[in-house]
């Protein structure tokens, strides 16, 4: 970005109706170091979507003086609120400053200590244990050391009693898989390319699992998943389950496979890559192949 205070590309007149301004980052969250500014979002932000006129904003926050009001309205105009007809609202960057804010991802401490909450170690049969520390859930086996560890808010902790956490991560974890799945950036919402970055080891004990790695293009995130979460988050492999009894939404995914009567992942192929996944239950198979691309492919089911 330039050291201009904005800049705006748009394409000729009348080619296309989009038309992006941008403005330097540092400017824009130098902005958010104000009391008064942050009061407006959240009053804003109470509910999302709220529209207000001036007059209710200023009553909204606690200012004595409307000249001194309208300077700071001003300052987050068109970046994190939003006029429309003599109305303000929260821009999408205004909800999301709000919504994390509300996430407690800027203020919130949490943890809690390690503890088994009766899952099992699809790897080796041996005891999974729940850990949150610094804003990371971790689901791991006591025994071998498998597991996963994902970014979750602390703010979402103090609605659950702790029992209910390993469920509530799960539905957590499900819903940042699809969101990757479907392509788009956890952070900033930016498209996400895939890679299979290696096959299953299976001279290792227990055999390594394969591992995809998705990149986000615009920040550069990554997330890193393995051939057998990839398929299962696939619709026809999500309703082969749930048609079986298994609902991805209830616990760990891991607790799924070993429920299973079988759960195998193979490397199909090794040039190009590509990996087989298939579940077996009650005499009933779903198998799809996780490609180079990290997209699942060729997905059946049969009896
Ligand atoms: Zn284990
Ligand atoms: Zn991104």
């Amino acid at each position: 970005m330039g050291s201009e205070d904005s800049e705006s590309s748009s394409t000729e007149k009348g080619e296309s109706s989009l038309d992006i301004e941008t403005h330097s980052s540092a400017d824009v969250f130098e902005t958010l170091g104000s009391e008064t500014r942050i009061e407006i979002l959240e009053a804003l932000g109470n509910p999302p979507g709220e529209k207000m006129s001036f007059t209710e904003l200023y009553k909204a926050v606690e200012i004595d003086d409307s000249g001194n009001f309208a300077y700071h309205l001003n300052r987050v105009l068109g970046t994190f609120v939003l006029k429309e007809d003599e109305q303000y609202l929260l821009s999408h960057a205004g909800e999301q400053v709000v919504g994390s804010v509300q996430a407690g991802t800027y203020q919130a401490k949490a943890t809690v200590e390690p503890a088994a909450f009766g899952g099992t170690c699809q790897l080796c049969g041996g005891e999974l244990i729940f850990e949150y520390t610094q804003e990371r859930v971790r689901v791991y086996c006591d025994e071998c050391g498998a597991g996963r560890s994902f970014p979750f808010p602390p703010g979402c902790l103090p609605d659950y009693d702790i029992e209910e956490l390993p469920a509530v991560s799960a539905r957590w974890y499900r819903t940042h898989v699809k969101r990757v799945l479907d392509r788009f950036c956890p952070l900033c919402a930016g498209e996400m390319s895939g890679e299979l970055i290696h096959g299953v080891n299976e001279d290792s004990d227990p055999p390594e699992p394969s591992l995809a790695r998705f990149s986000c293009i615009t920040c550069g995130k990554q997330v890193h998943l393995t051939g057998a979460t990839i398929a299962t988050f696939h619709p026809v492999f999500e309703g082969f389950l749930f048609e079986h009894g298994f609902d991805t939404r209830c616990g760990p995914h891991s607790e799924v496979w070993a429920a299973l009567d079988d759960t195998t992942e193979t490397t199909h192929t090794r040039d190009p890559l590509s990996i087989e996944v298939t579940f077996t239950h009650d005499g009933e198979t779903v198998t799809g192949f996780v490609e180079e691309d990290a997209s699942l492919t060729n997905v059946e089911r049969q009896w």
